[in-house]
C-alpha cells in the first residue's frame, strides 16, 4: 500500500512535474476536491487524515519517496482524505494528466502506482473510512439498493441500522425525517439525502464530469458491463475519444456475481465487483469518460452524427456507437414479486445479500449456470438452500463443475419440476408456497429470500426501430443480417456489414444483447475488444 520508490524511479516521475516546497501545517490535497494533484514526497512528512466534522483520524503518513493519491486520483471523482504536511519538506507535483501521461508510458511505475491506489481503496472500503454515512433498515428495499449502488462503485461508507440502534431513530424523529424517507444518507458530512435516487448519490459524490454537448465524440459506448468496459479500455488506450455511459454502476450482470470462476487469468475465481472495480479504473486511466446512473433513453439514427439521448434532456454526439446493454432478468409471472424485490426477493447473490440471509433458508430459482454458482456461494452462510428447476434436471442447462458442487452440498436441496406459485409477507417476504408438478401437490415454506436467476432479455427498448432486432429482442449483427434485414434498413455502404457491426452502418452491438453471443464474461470482454478494430475502419471510410 504505501512503497517507497527508489531515487531512479523519482527521478523518472520528476521528469513529468515540478518540484516544489511545503509548508508545515500546508494542505496539499483537501478533503472533497476535485482538483487532485499526486505529489511524491521527496523531504519531510505529509499525514493523510480522515475529516469527519471537527474530529479527525489519522489514516497514512508519507515520507521521502512515498506518494499521495488512492483510485480516485485516476477516476477522476473527487479526494476522500485531506493530505497535510507535518513537517517542512519538498515534493514531486504532478496535475492529472501528467500522471495518466506516466502511467500510460511507464509500466513499471504504472504496476507500482495502479496496485498501491487499488489496495488503498480496499483498506479505506474495508475500514468504511469515506464521506458517506447511510441510514437504513433491512426492511427497506431503498437501502439494499443504495447499499448495491455504492458497493459496487467502489465507494467506501459507514452504515448505521435503524432496527438496532433507537438512539439514530430518535434523532431521525427530531428532524421529522419519517419512514418514507429512508434510507437517509450523508454525503460529504454536508448533504442530507432523503431516499435519493442514483443519480442524485453520483451528483452529490461527483461520480461523474460534465459532459460535453458539443463534442462528437469518436465512440460512444452504451452500457458498462464486461462489454462495454472492454471496448472503453481499447478504445481509449488506441486514442479514441470515448464516453460510456451507464444506467447503474460498472459491472452490469457480471458484477453481480459473487465468484467468477472460469474466467482466463483468474485461476482462484473472482467476485465480479472486483472485475468490475478493475476495468473502470482502467477505462479511466486510458482517458475513457465513464457517465454513472445515466442511461441512454434514445437513440437519435436518422441522421449524421448520430445522437444518443439521456435523462433532463442531455445528449451527446458520435461518429460510431458501440451498444453492450446486454440483458436483465426475465422476473417469473408471480403476482405480488415486485413488491418484495430488496425485501427478500433479489436479482443477484453477492456478499452483501448473503450477509440479510446468514443462517435462514433460502430459495434460488433458475437452472442456468448463474442460479448454480448462487447456490453454492449462498450455502455457505445460509442454513439450506433450496434450488426450484422448472425443468427435469440441470443436465442440459449448467456447467458441469457447477452440478457436481451442488450435488455432493448437503446444504443444496435440489427440487426439480417446481415452481414458486405465491410469495407472501408483509413489509418483508414471510413464506413461499410452490408447487412440485411431478407429485402433484403445493408446499408452503418459512423461507424469508428468494434469489431469481432465471434467463435474461435484451436491454433493447431504448433503440426503437433503429436496428434489426430477432424475434426475442436481441441485436442482429455482421453475417445474421438477411438481405431483407439491410434493404429494411435501407443499407447505403457498398460494403457488407462487419462483423459486429447491426444494421446501422458505424452502430455496433456487443456481449449479451447481441443475437448469438455466448453468454459469458470471456465473450462479451472478446467481443467488446474485437469491435474497436471495426470503429477504426469505419472511422477512416
Ligand atoms: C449472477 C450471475 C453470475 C454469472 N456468472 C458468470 C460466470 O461465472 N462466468 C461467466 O462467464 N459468465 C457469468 N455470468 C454471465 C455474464 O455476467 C454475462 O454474460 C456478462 O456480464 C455480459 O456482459 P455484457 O457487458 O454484455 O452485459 P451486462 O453484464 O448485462 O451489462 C450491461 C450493462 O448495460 C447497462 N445498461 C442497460 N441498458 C442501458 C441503457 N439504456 N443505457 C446505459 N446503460 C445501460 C446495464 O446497467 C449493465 O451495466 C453471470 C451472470 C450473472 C447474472
Amino acid at each position: 500500500m504505501f512503497p517507497t520508490l527508489t531515487p531512479a524511479q523519482v527521478k523518472r516521475i520528476a521528469a513529468h512535474g515540478k518540484q516544489r516546497s511545503i509548508r508545515p501545517g500546508e494542505v496539499i490535497i483537501e478533503a472533497g476536491a476535485r482538483v487532485v494533484p499526486f505529489f511524491v514526497i521527496t523531504a519531510g512528512r505529509v499525514e493523510v487524515i480522515r475529516p469527519s466534522g471537527s474530529t479527525e483520524t489519522l489514516v497514512a503518513v508519507h515520507g521521502p519517496g512515498q506518494f499521495t493519491g488512492e483510485v480516485n486520483m485516476l477516476s477522476g471523482r473527487p479526494a476522500l482524505v485531506r493530505s497535510r504536511a507535518s513537517e517542512a519538506g519538498e515534493a514531486i507535483e504532478l496535475d492529472r494528466e501528467q500522471l495518466l501521461a506516466l502511467v500510460q508510458t511507464d509500466s513499471e511505475l504504472s504496476e507500482l502506482i495502479m496496485r498501491a491506489f487499488i489496495l488503498r481503496r480496499v483498506e479505506l472500503i474495508a475500514h468504511g473510512l469515506g464521506n458517506v454515512v447511510l441510514i437504513g433498515s433491512n426492511h427497506c428495499a431503498g437501502t439494499l439498493r443504495v447499499k448495491e449502488f455504492l458497493t459496487r462503485n467502489g465507494h467506501p461508507y459507514s452504515y448505521i441500522d435503524l432496527d438496532r440502534d433507537a438512539d439514530v431513530q430518535d434523532l431521525l424523529d427530531r428532524f421529522h425525517i419519517t419512514a418514507a424517507d429512508v434510507p437517509v444518507l450523508i454525503c460529504r458530512g454536508e448533504v442530507v439525502l432523503r431516499n435519493p435516487t442514483n443519480q442524485q448519490i453520483a451528483g452529490c459524490l461527483g461520480f461523474n464530469e460534465a459532459i460535453d454537448q458539443t463534442q462528437i465524440r469518436d465512440v460512444v459506448i452504451v452500457g458498462a458491463g464486461p462489454a462495454g468496459l472492454a471496448a472503453a479500455v481499447y478504445a481509449a488506450s488506441e486514442g479514441l475519444n470515448v464516453l460510456v455511459l451507464e444506467t447503474n454502476s460498472p459491472g452490469g450482470q457480471a458484477g453481480s456475481s459473487s465468484e467468477i470462476e472460469n474466467y482466463l487469468g483468474f485461476p482462484t475465481g473472482i467476485s465480479g465487483q472486483a472485475l468490475a472495480g478493475r476495468a473502470y479504473t482502467q477505462a479511466r486511466k486510458f482517458g475513457a469518460q465513464v457517465i454513472i446512473a445515466t442511461g441512454a433513453k434514445r437513440l437519435v439514427c436518422d441522421r449524421k452524427p448520430y445522437a444518443v439521448e439521456m435523462d433532463d434532456n442531455m445528449r451527446v454526439l458520435a461518429r460510431t456507437i458501440i451498444i453492450a446493454t446486454g440483458a436483465e432478468y426475465r422476473a417469473p409471472t408471480i403476482e405480488n414479486l415486485s413488491e418484495f424485490k430488496g425485501v427478500g426477493v433479489y436479482y443477484g447473490a453477492t456478499f452483501m445479500e448473503a450477509q440479510l440471509c446468514r443462517g435462514e433458508e433460502v430459495a434460488v430459482v433458475g437452472g442456468g449456470n448463474s442460479a448454480g454458482q448462487a447456490a453454492v456461494f449462498l450455502a455457505q452462510t445460509a442454513k439450506r438452500v433450496h434450488m426450484l428447476v422448472r425443468s427435469k434436471g440441470l443436465a442440459e442447462s449448467m456447467s458441469r463443475y457447477l452440478i457436481r458442487r451442488i450435488e455432493q452440498n448437503p446444504a443444496i436441496v435440489l427440487r426439480t419440476n417446481t415452481e414458486i406459485v405465491a410469495l407472501e409477507g408483509g413489509n418483508h417476504l414471510e413464506r413461499v408456497r410452490w408447487r412440485d408438478d411431478q407429485a402433484g401437490s403445493i408446499e408452503t415454506h418459512d423461507i424469508r429470500h428468494v434469489f431469481v436467476m432465471t434467463g435474461a432479455v435484451p436491454s433493447t427498448d431504448w433503440l426503437r426501430g433503429c436496428v434489426a432486432l430477432e424475434a426475442k429482442g436481441f441485436i442482429k449483427t455482421g453475417p445474421d443480417l438477411s438481405q431483407d434485414d439491410l434493404a429494411a434498413a435501407h443499407w447505403p455502404p457498398a460494403r457488407a456489414p462487419h462483423l459486429l457491426e447491426t444494421s446501422l452502418p458505424g452502430v455496433f452491438a456487443v456481449g449479451d444483447v447481441r443475437s448469438g453471443n455466448i453468454k459469458r464474461v470471456a465473450s462479451a470482454v472478446g467481443e467488446g475488444s474485437i469491435a474497436i478494430s471495426f470503429v477504426h475502419q469505419v472511422l477512416s471510410e
